[in-house]
């Protein structure tokens, strides 16, 4: 066992966890995963989720890479000219960024949705309460009042005042099938995730390659920065940013560390 194995059992709170710690972006990580199992709100197999989202970030050296940040800046960009952005929230957002996603969601005037893969209703009503806690005063995908086109019954469920109808759509930590049914939907899909191979951030119009507990607060700082541009300079924002590129850097980063 490493010596950060053991601080992760050992670490009741988070303030425990050393910040000089090497891989302290780790250790805070998995700290919030598994008080989120112990909640309710995340299932095991988020934990698996964790497990692999911790090994791209250790290659990517567990910082924001360039190419990232541009994404972060495009995705703020998106949000702000939507017409009715949502933010998707599943068990390990709800456990890794839950304040993170309200200030987003406050900054860009986007609804919250909560959209499980082993949905429950304990687990739905567990992660609604956990958003309240950190300030949401509305959280959709309670109704499920509408489906995804082609997407199994249980996955595809989604209000129709929310994800349905939504023309930006934020989905973090999304597994492929999901992500490609809402592209097929015609949604402009912004994918957090830190394996740039994966097939949700390969069909994301503005694949986001990094660790979602950076890169939720980097889109709202840009989202802030951006909040008095004309619709020309958000649009130029968007247009300038280059998706394969992206992709292809981050892919870049990992394989060769460079
Ligand atoms: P596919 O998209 O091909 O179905 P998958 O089966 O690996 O890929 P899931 O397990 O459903 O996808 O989703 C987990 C994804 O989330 C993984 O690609 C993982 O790298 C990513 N991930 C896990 N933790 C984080 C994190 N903290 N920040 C960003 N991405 C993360």
């Amino acid at each position: 066992m490493s010596e950060y194995d053991t601080i992760s059992a050992e670490v009741d709170h988070e303030e425990e966890i050393p910040e000089d710690h090497p891989r302290y972006q780790d250790l805070l990580t998995r700290h919030r995963i598994e008080n989120g199992v112990e909640k309710g709100i995340t299932h095991l197999q988020g934990m698996h989720a964790e497990g692999r989202g911790s090994a791209f970030d250790y290659l990517l050296g567990e910082e924001t890479i360039p190419s990232a940040d541009e994404a972060e800046r495009a995705a703020a960009a998106h949000l702000l000219l939507a017409d009715h952005p949502v933010l998707s929230i599943n068990g390990n957002v709800a456990a890794l960024v839950p304040g993170e996603m309200v200030e987003l969601a406050d900054a860009v005037d986007a609804d919250l949705e909560i959209n499980l893969f082993n949905r429950t209703p304990e687990r739905m009503q567990a992660i609604a309460d956990h958003l309240r806690d950190h300030g949401a005063t509305a959280v959709k995908g309670l109704e499920a009042d509408a489906r995804i086109p082609n997407l199994d019954h249980k996955r595809a469920k989604v209000d129709a005042d929310g994800i349905y109808e939504a023309d930006v759509v934020v989905v973090p930590l999304e597994d492929g099938d999901r992500a490609e049914a809402l592209e097929e939907m015609g949604k402009t899909e912004i994918v957090i995730d830190l394996n740039p191979l994966s097939r949700s951030p390969q069909v994301a119009e503005v694949p986001v390659v990094d660790n979602i507990i950076r890169a939720v607060p980097n889109i709202t700082e840009h989202a802030r920065d951006l909040a008095d541009a004309e619709t020309d300079e958000l649009q130029s924002v968007v247009e300038q940013f280059d998706r394969e590129e992206a992709l292809e850097a981050a892919e870049k980063r990992i394989r060769d560390g460079l």
